[in-house]
């Protein structure tokens, strides 16, 4: 061999161990992928979690093609939806809908220069949703060359959805889509638990449908389910954030657990009642369609676990149980007390959440006086005397009158504010405190009389003034009919006009043609009579505390 030949020689060596080299780096990238591959096929057998395939198809995603982002969409074909991770119900992306849709449905990587929509297809060509990466220095087309051979690990995606939907199935009651007991056992073991030994605060809320068994005799059995349907639909929308959760108990018995003070979920709970209340469900009686509604009962506490013990998945059950009895003693209560409403446990936590409310609706939008107009009315609330009292409600009326927007906010909270503080005038089946005996008369308070086709009169007999038109105080159901009467007038545009001699307030309503008119304003006024009539009864057997309530007004 002469020295040419070796000189070559050795140079073929050379380009030879260069390509060695990089072959080995090939196989090793490769080995490093299928090693990634691996882990991912085990680590999402290995779970029974779609938290965890949806977090593990992600990291996956991000190594193989060295991206910055990547966020899988999951189809779900029940509901013709895409879901992401960590927002299974709400998932809604007008800027890249069109683009998943379109990589879903022809199974070809959408690439732009710095977004990539990768579908996912299993190895029978089933499109399970898409990976959209974003990578900030842009893309290669051969960043996504591991994905041509990546249909099983897409097949282990496809059994790991299958194994989450038949355990959705298994913890999801079926006629609410609420959680069933199973679901609330495994929630109280793999969310509850951890949050109450981080010390988060939870509340929980009973909820029941009142008068359900007579809904039930009237309209049905069948449209009891849609109304139960219904109600359950308002309570799942209350608790969108991922960590509320809604449980259907058996029967019409729902319970919501709230990540949150227990304000706040008086707050939350008050919304959601008032929600259903005003819910109107179509259901079919004898072939024809029913508009229904119904109320609930709601019982708040919140999660005060002995600090001594650590909670653990064993004694987490039992430690839920003993708080569930509190919210549904709590829940008992708003049925004792008239149904429709929302009890707390602790009474000082409503108390100060009325506070809150009457506070906030009075300040007029000024954010730094709610501590100061709160500090007056909580005085004027927790103070014995009367007309302390009558002083917050008689503000809140003065508001209702002025801000008619506002009117029915305020009534609200100052029949609420009665209730709380035991001075409740309203509709009840059972007032609170049992006291001494009223001298407050039975008597009608509000009567119409027809004068002639197109005139009505509609009479107050008592003290109360119509305050929109004498700009005085007024308390009393009575006089808020009135209110609303004339409210009612207005915005249908026919005249009316009110008086007080001094002794009663008429409201009078005129040029009237309507016949649907005359027949509501005589339903307000039968309502005011009835109420009026109750609550006077009421008093006759339990007073207020200590004294009257006749004011002489
Ligand atoms: P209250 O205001 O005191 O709660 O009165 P209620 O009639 O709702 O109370 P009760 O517990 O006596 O009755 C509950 C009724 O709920 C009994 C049953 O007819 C009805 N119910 C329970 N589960 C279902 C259901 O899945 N579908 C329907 N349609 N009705 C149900
Ligand atoms: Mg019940
Ligand atoms: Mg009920």
């Amino acid at each position: 061999m002469n020295e040419q030949e070796i000189k070559e020689m050795l140079e073929r060596i050379a380009a030879l161990e260069k390509k060695n080299s990089s072959l080995e780096n090939k196989v090793n990238i490769l080995e490093k992928q299928v090693e990634t591959v691996n882990k991912f096929v085990a680590a999402i057998t290995e779970s029974q979690s779609i938290e965890t395939a949806m977090n593990e198809i992600e990291s996956v995603t991000k190594q193989l093609t060295d991206c910055d982002k990547a966020t899988f969409y999951c189809y779900d074909s029940s509901a013709d939806k895409f879901f992401s991770h960590g927002d299974y119900r709400n998932w809604q992306d007008a800027r890249s809908a069109e683009e998943i849709k379109t990589a879903f449905a022809v199974q070809k990587i959408h690439r732009k220069e710095k977004e990539a929509v990768i579908p996912l297809v299993t190895s029978k060509g089933k499109s399970l949703g898409v990976i959209v990466a974003e990578k900030e220095c842009g893309f290669k087309k051969t960043d996504f060359d591991s994905f041509k051979q990546g249909s099983n690990m897409v097949n282990t995606v496809e059994l790991a959805l299958k194994k989450e939907y038949e355990h959705q199935g298994r913890i999801t009651d079926e006629l609410t889509n609420l959680k069933n007991r199973q679901g609330l056992n495994e929630y109280l073991k793999n969310t509850l638990c951890g949050n109450l030994n981080e010390e988060k605060p939870v509340s929980i809320v009973m909820c029941d449908i009142d008068h359900f068994k007579a809904v039930n005799d009237t309209y049905g059995h069948e449209a009891g389910d849609t109304i139960l349907k219904g109600v359950a639909a308002v309570l799942g929308g209350g608790t969108r954030d991922g960590a509320d959760c809604a449980f259907r108990m058996g029967g019409e018995e729902m319970v919501l657990i709230l990540n949150c003070a227990p304000e706040k979920a008086v707050d939350i709970t008050e919304r959601l009642r008032e929600q259903i209340e005003n819910t109107v469900h179509t259901v079919m009686q004898n072939d024809t369609p029913a508009e229904v509604k119904v109320t609930v009962s709601m019982g708040v506490c919140d999660i005060r676990p002995n600090v001594n013990i650590e909670v653990t998945p064993d004694n987490i059950r039992e430690v839920f149980d003993e708080e569930l009895t509190r919210a549904d003693r709590a829940a008992y209560s708003a049925k004792n007390n008239g149904r429709n409403q929302v009890v707390v446990y602790d009474p000082k936590i409503y108390k100060s959440y009325l506070e809150d409310k009457a506070s906030e609706l009075l300040c007029g939008g000024n954010t730094e006086a709610i501590p100061k107009i709160k500090e007056s009315i909580v005085t004027c609330l927790e103070s014995k005397n009367q007309d302390d009292f009558y002083s917050v409600t008689d503000t809140l009326q003065d508001y209702a009158a002025n801000n008619p927007q506002s009117a029915e906010t305020a009534d609200g909270l100052i029949s609420k504010i009665c209730r709380a503080y035991g001075y409740d005038v309203s509709e009840q089946e059972k007032p609170l405190q049992q006291t001494e005996k009223s001298k407050i008369p039975v008597q009608p308070s509000a009567v119409y009389e027809q004068q002639d086709e197109t005139k009505l009169e509609v009479k107050y007999y008592n003290k109360n003034e119509y305050s929109g038109i004498q700009n005085k105080t007024y308390i009393g159901t009575d006089a808020k009919t009135a209110y609303n009467i004339s409210r009612f007038a207005e915005e249908k545009g026919v005249n009316f006009s009110a008086k007080f001699d001094g002794k009663n307030s008429a409201v009078t309503v005129d040029g009237v043609k309507n016949k649907g008119f005359i027949e509501t304003v005589k339903s307000m006024s039968e309502w005011s009579n009835k109420v009026q009539i109750k609550a006077a009864k009421a008093r006759e057997q339990y007073q207020k505390p200590s004294q009257n309530t006749d004011r002489g007004r």
